[in-house]
């Protein structure tokens, strides 16, 4: 009887296969949707040093992709040369591997493409007076001539996977292919602000951006005004890797390891379901990359909910020796030779300027309509979806993933309210009517943080009082100055209402107090002497098996914390003396909290994240509770503790403790300015 599986077997002589074999096998790899083409395409183009790069598209990039820039082009024999595999002008030898500064460096784009599609090339170098047009169709060369075109590179590919009908089948809808493609040149969009993109989907126009001065300024055309306020931008950070010994085969004055980490990141009060809005660029290069994504996910801990992410657009950038780009064919991973350092780097990079810029959120007095439309790119709408499907699958257990399909279709040609809004959940202005449309075609705009334009101010003279335009205090963005803040009652015995320097305040009691609990106990604990109070009689608590193993695995880290627990018979504990913020009648539900910590989300995760949450949730049953009346003392006492931690902007847990009404706002509202 014939097993299965020894047909292949048999059939014995092994071959090298023929090029257009390879190529469509390379291309499985390389080409898994339209959007990779896309990428491969742009990432060419910009290894070209193209200023402009125009990219058009139709149905989603089935029937055509079409990229032309205005790069250094290609020699007549180049762009022979180019479709052959393993064909690059990027890389000579092997040692070159270990310092790309290109995108590319494969040379299997090209003829991976062309083997799955009908390719029209059309490049002219400035060397030559005459350009090439080279026609392919499944990998084999149609047609190859001279012809009269400006310098730079046009790229048309039609048809994609006509010659591979299983991977047709793979292809999901054309809107959601579309919005692979926008989100792509987007980003890439963001990582050269001095360049022009444009990308068309037939007749409608998802992206076009002119060059400018500032990342700040791209990220202000690309998402508006709105987007941008609600950042914090990181500025330029650096670290030195410091190396113990220079390694084995290096010189002793090895160059110096230097990190650079640039780009923007939200403030912990915006906050996503998913990684959609995260962005990471390494050396140029968008990537997916689960250190980094962790990293920044460290960065928020205790400042925001486990399952939410923030938006984020980080460029780092390092010496091209320290990060290997050649993991994946299609590039998009990379592996850092020291990944502990980077991650570290990252981390904390963020955490400080977080801690420094004190984000304050703002608040609505009515519901915020959608970002205005006429100030952000259509393509901006579009979820960040490539890479972020990929990471989801491969997402830890117990991350809160995203809907497989991103609801993108119906956001490209009639941007609805819902498909647009980028940062959900959050309202921030008072509705004001749509931002003006800016014209990028004008000088570069300032922008300065927090004062994106937003409407020219029209001051109403009439009779109910004027407000001298030299009262209006600047846009009070930051936290610092909660301890000047007069609190002047509570609503609901849960709020605080203060008036500052720049409007109105509201701090949730609770909140506000957990986290100044929340910092003192850290510290109390990190100095190893947290506060205990002895318990008069010792409180016997049953455990159920798996909370008993859990018990033994944190036994230790309790006691750190102040809990001085010790085994009492069959899965039963005997509390004897507990934290001095934690009442006795919270000390079981704190301890069973504690365990459901150590049991769900962190079974895998560092000491360090338990130590954390073991601290949050002593904070949490400490504080004081919405529902209390406070006199005037304890609430100014409050503000002035709030002030002085080191990031009063949001409790353990994640949520807002203080929101801010500007004056600003009130005047606008009242229809003063
Ligand atoms: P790689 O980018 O890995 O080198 P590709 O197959 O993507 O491989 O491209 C092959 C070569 O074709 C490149 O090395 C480059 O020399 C040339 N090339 C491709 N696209 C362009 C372009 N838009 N402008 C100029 N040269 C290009
Ligand atoms: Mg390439």
């Amino acid at each position: 009887m014939k097993r299965p599986g020894t047909a292949a077997l048999s059939m014995g002589r092994i071959r090298i296969l023929p090029d257009q074999v390879a190529n469509k096998i390379a291309a499985g790899e390389v080409v898994e949707r339209p959007a990779s083409v896309v990428k491969e395409l742009l990432e060419n183009s910009l290894d070209a040093g193209a200023m402009e790069v125009r990219v058009e598209v139709e149905s989603g990039g089935r029937r055509l992709i079409r990229i032309v820039d205005d790069g250094c082009g290609m020699l007549r024999d180049d762009a022979l040369l180019a479709f052959e595999r393993h064909a690059t002008s990027k890389l000579r030898d092997v040692k070159d591997l270990l310092s790309i500064a290109t995108l590319g460096f494969r040379g299997e784009a090209l003829p991976s493409i062309a083997s799955v599609s009908r390719l029209l090339l059309e490049t002219r170098s400035e060397d030559e007076a005459t350009g090439t047009r080279i026609e392919i169709a499944g990998g084999k060369m149609l047609r190859c001539e001279e012809t009269a075109v400006g310098r730079g590179t046009s790229i048309t590919v039609r048809d994609l996977f006509y010659n591979v009908p299983a991977r047709r089948k793979f292809l999901r809808t054309e809107p959601t292919e579309l919005a692979h493609i926008a989100s792509l040149v987007t980003h890439y969009s963001l990582a050269h602000p001095n360049k022009t993109f444009v990308l068309t989907s037939g007749a409608s126009e998802l992206l076009n951006v002119t060059p400018v001065a500032s990342l700040e300024e791209r990220v202000y055309q690309v998402f508006g005004g709105d987007v941008l306020d609600e950042l914090v931008e990181i500025g330029v950070r650096e670290k030195e890797l410091l190396l113990a010994a220079a390694p084995p085969g290096e010189p002793e004055d090895a160059p110096l390891r230097v990190f650079r980490l640039t780009g923007f990141f939200s403030r912990p009060q915006v906050q996503k379901a998913n990684r959609n809005s995260v962005y990471i660029f390494v050396n140029g290069r968008l990537i997916r990359d689960r250190l980094l994504m962790h990293a920044l996910s460290a960065a928020y801990h205790n400042l925001m909910p486990p399952a939410a992410y923030p938006f984020a657009l980080l460029f780092l950038e390092c010496d091209a020796e320290e990060v290997d780009v050649n993991v994946h064919p299609s590039k998009t991973e990379v592996r850092f030779r020291h990944g502990s350092f980077v991650h570290d780097f990252v981390r904390d990079t963020i955490r400080e300027r977080l801690m420094e810029s004190r984000p304050a959120p703002a608040f609505a007095a009515t519901p915020r309509i959608a970002t205005s439309p006429g100030s952000v790119q259509p393509a901006a709408r579009l979820p960040y979806s490539e890479f972020s499907q990929m990471l989801e699958n491969e997402a830890p257990a117990g991350a809160s993933l995203a809907p497989e399909e991103p609801a993108a279709a119906p956001a490209l040609e009639q941007p609805s309210a819902e498909a647009e809004s980028p940062l959900p959940g959050f309202a921030l202005r008072p509705a004001a009517g749509p931002a003006p449309r800016l014209d990028f075609t004008a000088p570069p705009l300032e922008i300065a943080p927090g004062t994106a334009p937003s409407g020219k101010l029209h001051r109403t003279l009439d009779s109910h009082g004027e407000f001298p335009p030299e009262a209006i205090p600047p846009p009070e963005t930051s936290l610092s100055v909660l301890s000047e803040l007069r609190p002047l009652g509570q609503i609901h015995n849960s709020f605080i209402i203060a008036a500052g320097r720049d409007g109105l305040w509201i701090i949730d009691q609770h909140v506000a107090h957990e986290r100044i609990l929340f910092e003192q106990v850290m510290k109390q604990r990190a100095a190893g002497r947290v506060e205990m109070q002895r318990l008069l009689m010792p409180l016997i608590v049953q455990l159920t098996p798996d909370q008993q193993i859990d018990y033994a695995r944190i036994a230790d880290e309790l006691h750190a914390s102040g809990f001085e627990t010790e085994p009492f018979g069959n899965r039963t504990i005997a509390v004897k003396a507990a934290p001095a913020a934690v009442g006795a009648s919270d000390l079981e539900r704190i301890l069973f909290e504690i365990l459901e910590i150590a049991e769900g989300e962190m079974r895998g995760a560092s000491l360090d994240d338990l130590r954390r949450n073991i601290c949050a949730s002593i904070a949490c049953r400490a504080a004081i509770k919405v529902n209390t009346p406070l006199d005037a003392g304890k609430m100014e006492w409050l503000l002035r503790a709030l002030a002085a931690t080191d990031c009063p902007m949001s409790c353990p847990h994640g949520r807002p403790i203080a929101l801010h009404y500007s004056t600003r706002e009130i005047l606008k509202a009242f229809h003063r300015i």
